[in-house]
C-alpha cells in the first residue's frame, strides 16, 4: 500500500472503530486503517469514500441537519416579519 499523500509505503494496522449517525440510527462500525510512517498518521479509506472523514454524520444525515437549520432560520425570520409589520 502506498500513501496517497506522500507516496511512501503505508502499512495496514488493522481495523479501528468509529461511531457515526446515519439517517436511520447511530452506527458503530469497524474500518480499515493504513498507517503512514513518514507522516505518522493513520488513513481510513472508507471514511473518504463515505464522506465521514471529518464528520460523525453520514452525508444523508448532514443534509437533513442542514435543511432543518435552514427551515428553523426561515421560521424565525417569518416570526420577526410578523412582529415588525
Ligand atoms: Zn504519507
Amino acid at each position: 500500500m502506498t500513501c496517497p499523500h506522500c507516496g511512501e509505503a503505508a502499512r495496514c494496522v488493522g481495523d479501528r472503530g468509529k461511531g457515526v449517525t446515519s439517517l436511520l440510527r447511530w452506527v458503530q462500525r469497524e474500518r480499515h486503517c493504513d498507517h503512514c510512517g513518514s507522516r505518522g498518521q493513520g488513513r481510513y479509506p472508507w471514511d473518504q469514500t463515505l464522506g465521514t472523514a471529518d464528520h460523525r454524520l453520514t452525508a444523508g444525515a448532514r443534509e437533513v441537519v442542514s435543511l432543518t437549520g435552514i427551515q428553523e432560520k426561515l421560521s424565525a425570520m417569518r416570526r420577526i416579519e410578523r412582529c415588525t409589520s
